[in-house]
C-alpha cells in the first residue's frame, strides 16, 4: 500500500493538524505546538501477521516446540527449527536439512513458512551506508526502513567503545570485505505516533506496530546480506529506526529475547532509544540484565519549553519525569545512559543550550554520554541544519562541563538520510523509483 493512501487514512487521527484549543498560547519560538496523542499511553498493542500467513520466524523456543508437537513430533525438534532459522538463517522450510523430508513437506502443507522479513529495496550510499526497505509478513504490505552502517556511526558503538581503536584492527568477516565493525538500525513500528517536529517518520503517522519477528527479522536479513558471523563480528544494533519501541513494548522485548537467546547477540551490543515514554522506561527497568539492551533517551532540547515545541511528547512526560524513570534502570558495570541530541539550527544549538544540557545530565547523577547529531533536513520540515562550528562549540562546552560528548558523523546523506524519508519518498513515487 502506498504511503499517500495510508497517510490520508491515518494521519488526521494521530497527527492532528489543528492546534489544541485547551492551551491558549500554543506558540513557542514562533511555531504551533501539537499535543502528544492519546495513543502514547499504549505499551502493548503488538502487531499481527496478515491473513493466513503462518511464519515460524518470530516464535521463541517454546513456540517452535509447540509447532513440532502439534505435527506429532518430539518437542526437541523445535530446537532444530530454531537453529535453522535463527543461527543458520535458512529462509525456506524445504532447505532445513536437519528435518526429515516428509516432515518439511508436512509443515509446508499446513501453511507454515519461515517467513523472515525480506529486503525489498536497497539504496547504497557513496560512504558505504546501505538503507533498506524491508517487508515482513505483518498485516498490510508496508515496508520499514533498516540501515546498515559499516564502521559504525561514531558515538553509537553500542558497546561503550566510541573511539573503538581495537575495532580498527579487527578482521573483516563480511562478503563485502572492508567493514571491520558495523551498526544496524532497525524499526519497531510502521510510522510513528510520537510526532517529533523534526522527524519525517512522524509525518507518516502510526500505521501499525511490527511483530517481534518483523523487528528481529530486519537484523537477520541484513546479517544474511553481509554474511555476518555472529559471535566474531563487531556488529551493534540500535533500535532507533521508524517508530517508538516503548509504544510497541511487548513485541520489541520479544524481539530482543529472540536476538539474545536464539540469534546469539549480546544485549550489551544493543541500544534502544526512546523519546521518553515514562511507563515504558519503568517497565524496561524491570527487565533482567541478561536481556536488557542499553538505554538511550532522545532528549533533543535543553529545557521543557523548547522540548514541548520540538517533541510534543514532553507535554505528557516532562524532562524531570523522564529522568526520574531513567534512574530506576539498574546499570551494569561500565554501562552509561546515552542522551541523543539532535541539533536544530538556531533552535537547540546555542552554547547556552549546551550548558543547560550539561546541568541536566549532571543532575541525573548517572554515568552518561551525549551523542550530538546535526539535524538531517527533510522535505516539508522547516528547521535548518546547524552550522558545523555551532556543533563543535556545543561539543566543546559539554566537554568543558565534564560531560562525555560525541558528534555522530552524518551517514548516507545521498540516499534519503532522514529517518522516514526513504519510505515516504520511494513509496509515494511507486516501487522501482530511486530518483
Ligand atoms: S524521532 Fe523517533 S519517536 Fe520521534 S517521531 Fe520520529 S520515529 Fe517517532
Amino acid at each position: 500500500m502506498k504511503y499517500s493512501r495510508l497517510s490520508r487514512a491515518v494521519k488526521p487521527k494521530i497527527n492532528p493538524e489543528t492546534p489544541d484549543k485547551r492551551v491558549p498560547d500554543k506558540r513557542v519560538l514562533g511555531k504551533p505546538v501539537q499535543e502528544a496523542p492519546d495513543a502514547l499511553v499504549r505499551l502493548d498493542a503488538g502487531g499481527a501477521v496478515r491473513g493466513s500467513a503462518k511464519p515460524l520466524f518470530g516464535l521463541d523456543a517454546n513456540g517452535l516446540a509447540a509447532v513440532m508437537t502439534e505435527a506429532g513430533e518430539p518437542a526437541w525438534r523445535g530446537r532444530q527449527l530454531a537453529e535453522a532459522i535463527y543461527r543458520q538463517r535458512v529462509a525456506e522450510i524445504s532447505q532445513i536439512t536437519t528435518l526429515p523430508k516428509p516432515l518439511r513437506a508436512q509443515l509446508e502443507s499446513k501453511g507454515w513458512q519461515v517467513g523472515r522479513p525480506e529486503i525489498a529495496q536497497v539504496f547504497r550510499s557513496v560512504d558505504g551506508t546501505e538503507r533498506y526497505l524491508v517487508r515482513g509478513l505483518g498485516e498490510g504490505q508496508e515496508t520499514v526502513e533498516t540501515v546498515w552502517m559499516p564502521e559504525g556511526d561514531d558515538g553509537e558503538a553500542g558497546d561503550g567503545s566510541e573511539m573503538d581503536v581495537e575495532a580498527s584492527t579487527a578482521p573483516s568477516t563480511g562478503k563485502d570485505a572492508g567493514w571491520k565493525r558495523a551498526t544496524i538500525c532497525v524499526s519497531s513500528q510502521v510510522g510513528c505516533a510520537v510526532n517529533c517536529q523534526f522527524c519525517l517518520t512522524a509525518k507518516l503517522g502510526l500505521q501499525r506496530n511490527l511483530t517481534a519477528g518483523e523487528i528481529a527479522g530486519q537484523l537477520v536479513a541484513v546479517f544474511e546480506r553481509h554474511a555476518v558471523e555472529v559471535g566474531s563480528a563487531r556488529v551493534n544494533l540500535v533500535f532507533m529506526g521508524m517508530g517508538e519501541p516503548f509504544l510497541n513494548y511487548e513485541p520489541f522485548m520479544a524481539a530482543v529475547r529472540l536476538l539474545v537467546e536464539e540469534v546469539g547477540l549480546s544485549p550489551q551490543r544493543m541500544t534502544v532509544s526512546t523519546s521518553g515514554i515514562v511507563p515504558g522506561i519503568e517497565q524496561f527497568a524491570l527487565e533482567p540484565p541478561e536481556v536488557r539492551p542499553k538505554l538511550a533517551i532522545s532528549l533533543n532540547a535543553p529545557n521543557d519549553k523548547i522540548r514541548n515545541e520540538v517533541m510534543p511528547v514532553n507535554r505528557k512526560w516532562a524532562i524531570e519525569a523522564v529522568m526520574d524513570a531513567v534512574r530506576k534502570v539498574k546499570l551494569r558495570p561500565r554501562e552509561r545512559v546515552t542522551f541523543e541530541y539532535v541539533l536544530l539550527g538556531g533552535v537547540t544549538d546555542r552554547v547556552e543550550h549546551a550548558r543547560e544540557v550539561a546541568r541536566l545530565v549532571r543532575r541525573t547523577g548517572l554515568p552518561a554520554k551525549v551523542n550530538l547529531i546535526a539535524w538531517n533536513p527533510g522535505p516539508g520540515i522547516e528547521y535548518v541544519m546547524p552550522q558545523a562550528d555551532a556543533v563543535e562549540a556545543f561539543r566543546t562546552v559539554l566537554g568543558a562541563e565534564g560531560i562525555a560528548a560525541y558528534v555522530r558523523r552524518p551517514r548516507g546523506r545521498d540516499i534519503y538520510a532522514a529517518c522516514g524519508q526513504l519510505k515516504g519518498t520511494v513509496e509515494e513515487r511507486g516501487p522501482g523509483n530511486r530518483d
